[in-house]
């Protein structure tokens, strides 16, 4: 089995030549309120404008396009019922593969229903995320169905990295990007593809405070589960995975620092992100923005990218956001 070390820049420029028919390059702007707050050049890049609206695309794209023609003929299979499971959905309608999400019980209609639209098989077990992992598990064992996996896969994360590469067009100058982080297969396409371009870019990773598992699982170097809460960034919960083989070595390798933000900051994120960029973000979207609003970074480069990772988010959620939380949080929102 390859090791990530063997991974480089290489097999990133090949995920971009590959799945340059699925996805377009995303837009990277400038805030110009962010960069007068700061006195840095902020920038945005806009994995929001995807076809489905993150940036899972990417990975799903080139893991997808890297099977064989078995392989492609005997179906795709996840049970991620967020970001992933839709981009999985999505690859595979376009390249006319069945793809089967495997959901539990417990799902939330809406999201089947989404699921559906974007073409996918949507298979109900069990009562908890974990069966439906097991579910997958007798499909592939069963059918030869491939197991999409949301992070730990090298084609995945090279399929990420390739926002790393449109970075390095739009902005040589580039000295710092701030990812938001879960089981860290975007930290580490990013970070593979920028550190392999200059040891000096900055990356610095946020996640949730209270609830994430790459945090205490670079702190053990094993991975550890930790225990979920209700939060605005629900596409930051989950586990690495106790049989993480890549992700976690290539964070603790590439990523310089980072941070966990409160729920407050992650609100003050994304209705600055709503407000003033007029862009509709989720929290997971939200939290580099966040993050800078609430005073939390002593280092900021000088040509600093957020990546803003998606905005699949209820537009309701923003009523109770303003009604709550924008009290507290006004004066600080610029
Ligand atoms: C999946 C996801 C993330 C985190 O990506 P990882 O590769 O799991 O670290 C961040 N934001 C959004 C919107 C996502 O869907």
């Amino acid at each position: 089995m390859a090791t990530w070390k063997e991974w480089d820049m290489h097999n990133i420029w090949e995920a971009k030549h590959r799945l340059s028919t699925i996805v377009n390059k995303t837009p990277l702007i400038k805030s110009h309120k962010l960069s007068a707050y700061t006195g840095r050049n902020i920038y945005l890049k806009l994995e929001t404008a995807t076809d489905i609206g993150s940036f899972k695309i990417r990975g799903a794209a080139n893991k997808i396009l890297s099977l064989s023609q078995l392989e492609r003929s005997r179906g795709v299979t996840t049970f991620s019922t967020g970001n992933h499971g839709l981009a999985v959905a999505y690859v595979a309608q376009k390249l006319g593969i069945k793809a089967v999400v495997c959901i539990s019980h417990n799902v939330p209609k809406n999201k089947r229903q989404a699921l559906e639209n974007m073409g996918a098989e949507v298979k109900i077990v069990g009562d908890s995320q974990e069966e439906a992992g097991e579910f997958c598990e007798n499909l592939k064992e069963t059918y030869g169905m491939t197991i999409i996996h949301p992070f730990d896969d090298l084609y995945v994360i090279a399929g990420q990295g390739t926002i790393g590469l449109e970075l390095l067009e739009d902005l040589p100058e580039l000295d710092h990007v701030i990812v938001p982080l879960s089981g860290g297969g975007l930290l580490s396409g990013i970070g593979i593809g920028l550190k392999g371009a200059s040891e000096h870019i900055r990356i610095s990773g946020i996640s949730i405070e209270g609830a994430s598992a790459m945090e205490k699982s670079l702190q053990r170097g094993v991975p550890v589960d930790t225990p979920e809460k209700a939060t605005l960034a629900d596409s930051l919960l989950g586990s690495i995975g106790r049989e993480n083989q890549y992700t976690l070595s290539i964070v603790s390798e590439v990523m310089d620092d980072m941070t966990l933000l409160d729920e407050e900051a992650i609100a003050k994120g994304m209705l600055h992100l709503l407000k003033e960029e007029r862009q509709i973000a989720e929290g997971a979207a939200a939290v580099g923005v966040g993050a800078i609003l609430s005073g939390r970074f002593s280092h900021l480069g000088q040509n600093v990218v957020l990546i803003i990772t998606g905005n699949n988010v209820d537009p309701t959620i923003y009523e109770t956001l303003s009604l709550t939380e924008l009290d507290r949080i006004k004066g600080a929102c610029l």
